[in-house]
């Protein structure tokens, strides 16, 4: 800590990100990215505009890839917003909407991010458990006072989905503050809340183009809502930087959302490779959470997990362990090729036989 340092930093705890290991032949399954590269589309369509071109500022509004999101999720780009990832969509949508005297709510036991920015911009935070099945129980959340919900759905880390029914009751119970929907896993198994825009002039839903869309290096993300929210969004973003997506980040991101058969595909392969592991892990005696996203939440009854994984991490394979209570006992394991969950199980089986 630096006597330099302004009270705000010193009462921060940074948000750290899965790890990036620089190890060679890993089996990296532990930060929730695509195990298939993006589509080849995608690839030419940055190739194409890495030229002279780069001399010249992006467009600051992204126009171009605003109106390839709406007309993807049948809204207007004026209902629109885009960042750098969904983390800089959400620490933008903390600031803009989330920032209010009542406290704002989400579960205990989701993003790791949400606290980091309750810090940094000052906001109350509260908590509200999972139920027992470590679903997220909307009644616990209606009719309490407060300056914002945010939740994801499927849930982080334990691959949860909470229905669209549900989602709507909230809202019709909740008009008082905004709701976000942190969308970053829906494709995987998910009804977007996005169709309910129209309707709820309180939703915010969020979304990453890290994940299905196989993007996590290009730094892509959005956010659909009412216009007065993406007005107040591109008011903080003026404020931090008028450029947040670059050249390359807008074309890469506008192809991805003309390849709809290569992402219709990939998430197809991603999905069924899920389900083959998750029968491979309750073969090896695991409890896994059902999982609507690229990841599976599991937890061995007799084995620590914390020592599983370091097994693991022995012999390569990288999963992600969180030192948290009630979820201590759990590994969440990122979906990858078929190859790469068949390494995993095969492990597994070793470690457990010794
Ligand atoms: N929301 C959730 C629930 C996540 O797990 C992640 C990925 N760590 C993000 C948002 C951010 O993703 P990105 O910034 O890559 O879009």
């Amino acid at each position: 800590m630096s006597r330099y340092w302004s009270d705000v930093v010193q009462g921060l705890t940074p948000y750290v990100p899965g790890e990036q290991p620089k190890l060679a032949n890993l089996v990296k399954l532990n930060t929730n990215e695509n195990p298939y590269g993006p589509s080849p589309r995608v690839l030419a369509a940055i190739a194409a505009e890495t030229s002279d071109n780069l001399r010249l500022y992006p467009d600051p509004n992204a126009d171009r890839l605003k109106a390839a999101i709406a007309a993807y999720h049948q809204i207007d780009a004026s209902q629109v917003f885009v960042g750098n990832g969904s983390d800089e969509v959400l620490a933008h949508a903390f600031m803009a909407l989330l920032r209010h005297p009542a406290p704002l709510l989400f579960p205990d036991i989701s993003y790791s991010f949400y606290p980091v920015y309750c810090g940094l911009y000052g906001i109350e935070a509260v908590t509200v458990p999972l139920d027992a099945q470590f679903g997220i129980c909307v009644d616990d959340y209606i009719g309490r006072a407060n300056g914002g919900i945010i939740f994801p759905n499927p849930n982080a880390p334990t691959g949860r989905l909470l229905p669209l029914g549900d989602i709507e009751r909230l809202l019709q119970a909740n008009s008082g503050s905004v709701v976000v929907v942190d969308e970053a896993y829906v494709d995987f198994g998910g009804e977007s809340a996005i169709g309910l825009i129209n309707r709820y002039p309180n939703l915010l839903v969020v979304q990453t183009l890290s994940k299905s869309r196989s993007l996590a290096g290009l730094r892509v993300g959005f956010a659909a809502g009412h216009r007065d929210l993406i007005e107040a969004l591109e008011r903080v973003k003026n404020s931090f930087n008028s450029y947040p997506l670059d050249r390359l980040a807008i074309a890469g991101a506008v192809a991805a959302f003309e390849d709809e058969a290569y992402f219709r595909d990939c998430r197809a392969r991603v999905i069924a490779s899920r389900e083959t592991l998750l029968q491979g892990l309750q073969q090896l005696g695991f409890d896994v959470l059902p999982s609507a996203a690229n990841f599976v939440f599991a937890r061995h009854p007799q084995r620590d997990a914390a020592e599983l994984a370091r097994r693991l991490r022995e012999r390569s394979i990288i999963v992600r362990h969180f030192s948290l209570p009630r979820i201590d006992q759990f590994l969440r394991i990122t979906v990858g090729t078929d190859e790469q969950c068949a390494a995993l199980t095969s492990a597994l089986t070793e470690i457990l036989a010794a």
